[in-house]
């Protein structure tokens, strides 16, 4: 099919980031989307969602898509850090595909089209549009929105690549005949290694080692899955092998042994930072994971859930004015968080898991056990440093535990050169807070070792954190 009329919005992509935004684009604008998937509903990835996204987004008319939620994170390494903590935040599943058939009944309400199998092939901008050729004929957009995902055929031939991680997943959503076991509703293993997995037993996730993780979904069923973080994608057929032998063979995954594949689960999404995600050309805006729509610990659907509203109505002016140059929209996105600190130390976290060995891992992942340097609710930390809510003054405690944990010859060994700035903005911010409460403050905490001392500060710290609520 071609069409030669002109649209405001040609997005190429049907996937969370496309349906979302063209649900909101389309009740303004004339908006077209083209997928070369056969269903609009079909989706290879599964969300775990943060509740609190759902507000920073706006977007709780999509809570009828999310229903029970992590209750318990669980670790287990073959090295042997065992940690375990009742979640702190609320967390939702999500029914990924009912969630796409909401988005696609808004758009197609609001008067837009869809376009499936129509894979993407070519584009060329003019001055006033840009032409987007589809294997069934071309589409003439003021602006394309491109949504095509982690693999986008786009940005390709752009020839760009942000200064991403890619967090390479296969798995699936499995059926447990043998029931759960000692597994409960709600658990989330975090973190689970094998010393087999590699030929090197402390090889690091960006030399080879992949983490297995589960969600348990519901009494029966459970979504499990194999991840690598590093900065080449991880081919799928390597990938999809080793998961056949984690989840069929590994001892320590024998609850899952003669589980039922219900459905695969699988792709790449980025992990990125605060520079990846300035991604625009004139005409062209890149959303999703093809506009590194991420945290940079990689929860791009929370980013997409967070975002999506804001991103529409910032884009409306300048779709109106036909201001849509690469300045303008690179201008769109704004990460919802309380400070540019959070995501430097989510980006220096997001390093360290890729690059630390796992006895290295090992003891980071212990400091999330209760009663380690960072107290009896540590694994709040680890679940405000996923989800972008820590506080300075708890990122600040942090950092003084991980200095406490290791020495700086072990970081300085482990994190990448290019970390090096990250690390001297987070000192900088650590000494401004330092200054801002008085030193004493922080010699306190830095050489009180005593337990009571960090629980009683702790929980003066945690204490602010819950008061001050997100921006
Ligand atoms: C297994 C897995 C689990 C995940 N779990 C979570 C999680 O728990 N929480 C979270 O926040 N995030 C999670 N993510 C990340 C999240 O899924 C992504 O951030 C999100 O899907 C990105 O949406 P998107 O629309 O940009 O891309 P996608 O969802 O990949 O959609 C891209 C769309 O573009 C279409 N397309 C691609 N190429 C072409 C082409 N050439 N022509 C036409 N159409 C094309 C595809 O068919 C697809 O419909 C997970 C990712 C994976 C892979």
């Amino acid at each position: 099919m071609s069409t030669e009329e002109i649209n405001d919005v040609v997005i190429v992509g049907a996937g969370a980031s496309g349906l979302a935004v063209a649900s909101e684009l389309s009740k303004d604008f004339k908006v077209v989307l083209v997928d070369s998937k056969k269903e609009v509903t079909t989706t290879t990835k599964s969300w775990l969602i943060p509740d609190m996204v759902l507000d920073i987004g706006d977007a709780r008319d999509i809570n009828p898509y999310m229903y029970g939620g992590v209750k318990r994170f669980l670790t287990r390494t073959f090295g042997g850090a065992d940690v375990i903590w009742d979640a702190y935040l609320k967390y939702h599943y999500c029914h990924e595909h009912e969630l796409l058939a909401y988005w696609a009944d808004l758009v197609k309400k609001n008067g837009a089209e869809i376009h499936l199998e129509t894979p993407y092939s070519d584009l060329e901008v003019f001055d006033d549009r840009v032409v987007v050729r589809t294997l069934r004929g071309d589409y003439t957009g003021k602006l394309l929105l491109d949504a095509t995902g982690g693999n986008s055929p786009i940005r390709a031939q752009f020839n760009m690549r942000g200064h991403y991680y890619w967090w390479s997943v296969y798995g699936a959503i499995v059926e447990l005949p043998d029931g759960l076991n000692q597994m409960k509703v709600g658990d989330y293993m975090l973190w689970q290694t094998f010393r087999d997995s590699t030929v090197n037993e402390n090889a690091s996730l960006s030399q080879g080692r992949p983490c297995f993780e589960y969600e348990i979904l519901d009494e029966k069923s459970a979504f499990v899955f194999i991840f690598y973080l590093s900065q080449e994608k991880i081919e799928m057929d390597y990938m999809k092998r080793e998961f056949e032998y984690i989840l069929r063979k590994e001892k320590s995954t024998s609850d899952f042994h003669n589980c039922v594949i219900q459905e695969l689960k699988y792709g790449y999404y980025p992990s990125g930072g605060l520079d990846s995600q300035e991604l625009a050309r004139d005409r062209i805006g890149f959303i999703g994971s093809s506009g590194c729509w991420t945290s940079p610990c990689g929860w791009g659907m929370s980013f997409i859930i967070s975002n999506y509203k804001r991103y529409a109505f910032n884009l409306t002016p300048a779709l109106r004015e036909n201001k849509l140059d690469k300045d303008t929209l690179s201008e769109l996105t704004r990460q919802s968080m309380r400070s540019k600190y959070q995501v430097i130390l989510d980006q220096v976290v997001t390093h360290f898991l890729s690059y630390a060995s796992a006895s290295l891992l090992d003891r980071f992942i212990q400091l999330f056990d209760p009663g380690s340097p960072l107290g009896d609710d540590a694994g709040l930390y680890c679940e405000k440093v996923f989800t972008l809510t820590l506080t300075e003054e708890e990122a600040l405690h942090m950092l003084v535990a991980v200095v406490k944990t290791f020495n700086l010859k072990e970081l300085a060994d482990v994190l990448p050169k290019e970390s090096y700035g990250y690390i001297a903005e987070l000192a900088e911010k650590a000494l401004e807070v330092a200054l801002a409460n008085g030193i004493e403050g922080v010699k306190h905490l830095l050489f009180h070792k005593k337990n009571e001392d960090v629980a009683k500060e702790h929980k003066l710290v945690s204490g602010f954190a819950f008061s001050s609520g997100l921006q």
